[in-house]
């Protein structure tokens, strides 16, 4: 069975890069049966926080990519990272160092002088056991010193480094503490990780890994690792392209579905297929997808696959995502009213809207109540012709059946007798409902207000 795991360091928030990581590993796990684990790296004490740990699971919430299990700490396992760095001097494939930082700087001086390697390399690799002083040691791994180790890595093919330049690398820290490389090595054993999919900033620590796990005589999880993201310039993403926090995103109002979507296209694959839902996503996520170059961010897209997910979404589930919209915004919660008539509009509101905020902004006539402030363009469709057509209408719609065919068929005819298209009746009409002159149609505002309400907000601008 698939077990992929996301590792991030808990030392700030969650990147969009990480993000990606994370959906990936969580589409292959998923779409296989597979199990998705997390796991905190925070075995650097001094810069993890509990905070950057809470936004990573929030982000992850957010996005929707459930794990498997309780978040694995790095920190609380470094007993068993010790144990196994113990059995590794045992079988022989590690050994203690007692080099002093001043040796091992000395030893880089020297190389440097005579242009030799400066990777160290340590006096005590085969020393007599009998020899060792009364001294603090870290345990190195005894690296093969001969040969290549290859990563046969799923996204970029056989990546060879030669062993010569490959040091042999602390294990275990003279307190105890295990070093990084090592720790993650234990923990993907430990928790069964088959498949490792990461950002190819890890590609040399893959070797490095490859040869504890070959210390061990562990079996080697698949390695996948992926180009980084890339701002829309080509150049390596930072601050100044944009957002690069995952919570940006959720608070610019991109609907976690469409982040899943958009970002599952960022550096992978399916044939032409740009917009897909997660079953599918789900069916047909696989490794050699995965492409070599560095995708771009792409705000346009991100805006054009928003729009069809809003678009294509169920009422139930859009709704949601605008209950998590406002209180990600720190917004007031919907009011019943509020809530009855958007979902009225819906199908009209969602056909156009590119994000929830835009989505909102149309259907501002929803959430205002009387008296609707009215917006200095649209007060000036108001004038005494267009007041005196409002107050024609509410007389007329008292009693006609509430529905698009009545409504409209009385805004004509009372424009027709004033000599007016419905263009022109429209304009009054927007502002008394919504105090704006842009909105969806005054039909489906009407509707959506129901009678009553619709009528008095007429009524209220009528003369
Ligand atoms: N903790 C590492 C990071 O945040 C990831 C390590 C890994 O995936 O192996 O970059």
């Amino acid at each position: 069975p698939v077990v992929t795991r996301f590792a991030p360091s808990p030392t700030g928030y969650l990147h969009i890069g990480g993000a990606r990581t994370a959906l990936f590993n969580w589409l292959y796990a998923r779409g296989r049966g597979g199990k998705f684990l997390l796991r905190i790296e925070d075995t650097d004490r001094a810069r993890s926080t509990p905070e950057a740990t809470e936004a990573i699971l929030k982000g992850l919430t957010w996005l929707g990519l459930d794990w498997d299990g309780e978040p694995v700490s790095q920190f609380a396992r470094k007993d068993r990272h010790a144990e196994v760095a113990r059995e590794m001097l045992a079988n022989g494939t590690a050994y203690k160092c007692f080099s002093t930082p001043e040796e091992i700087e000395a030893f880089r001086e020297a190389a440097r002088a005579e242009n030799r390697s400066t990777l160290f390399q340590s006096p005590w690799r085969d020393a007599d056991p009998a020899t060792y002083p009364d001294a603090p040691y870290v345990i190195r791994l005894k690296a093969p010193r001969d040969g290549q180790t290859v990563v046969h890595d799923a996204v970029q093919g056989d990546v060879t480094f030669g062993n010569d330049q490959l040091d042999d690398m602390v294990l275990l820290r003279s307190d105890g503490t295990p070093t990084y490389m090592h720790a993650v090595v234990v923990d993907d054993h430990d928790m069964g990780v088959t498949h490792i999919i990461r950002g190819d900033d890890h590609l040399t620590n893959a070797a490095r890994q490859i040869q504890i796990f070959a210390a061990m005589g562990w079996e080697i999880p698949v390695f996948a690792h992926i180009p980084l993201i890339h701002g829309p310039d080509g150049k390596k993403l930072s601050k100044r392209h944009g957002a690069v926090g995952l919570q940006e995103y959720a608070s610019m109002g991109y609907p976690a579905s469409a982040m899943r979507n958009y970002l599952a296209r960022l550096g992978w694959s399916h044939g032409d297929d740009e917009l897909f839902d997660d079953a599918q996503a789900l069916e047909w996520f696989d490794l050699p997808g995965i492409g070599k170059a560095p995708a771009r961010l792409d705000f346009k897209k991100l805006e054009h696959v928003s729009g069809h997910h809003i678009a294509q979404m169920q009422d139930g589930p859009l709704m949601q995502e605008l209950d998590a919209f406002l209180a990600e915004t720190g917004a007031a919660p919907l009011t019943d009213i509020q809530r009855s008539r958007i979902e009225s509009a819906l199908s009209v509101l969602k056909a156009k809207a590119k994000t929830l905020p835009a989505l909102l902004e149309q259907a501002h006539f929803a959430l205002i109540e009387r008296p609707v402030q009215i917006e200095e363009k649209a007060a000036a469709s108001l004038d005494s012709v267009s007041r005196g057509i409002l107050s024609e209408l509410t007389a007329a719609l008292q009693n006609d059946s509430w529905n698009r065919d009545e409504l409209e068929a009385a805004a004509k005819q009372i424009g027709e007798s004033h000599g007016l298209g419905l263009g022109k009746v429209a304009a009054p009409l927007r502002a008394a409902l919504a105090g704006r002159s842009s909105t969806p149609s005054v039909f489906d505002m009407m509707l959506a207000l129901g009678r009553e309400e619709a009528l008095a907000r007429l009524h209220d601008q009528a003369g």
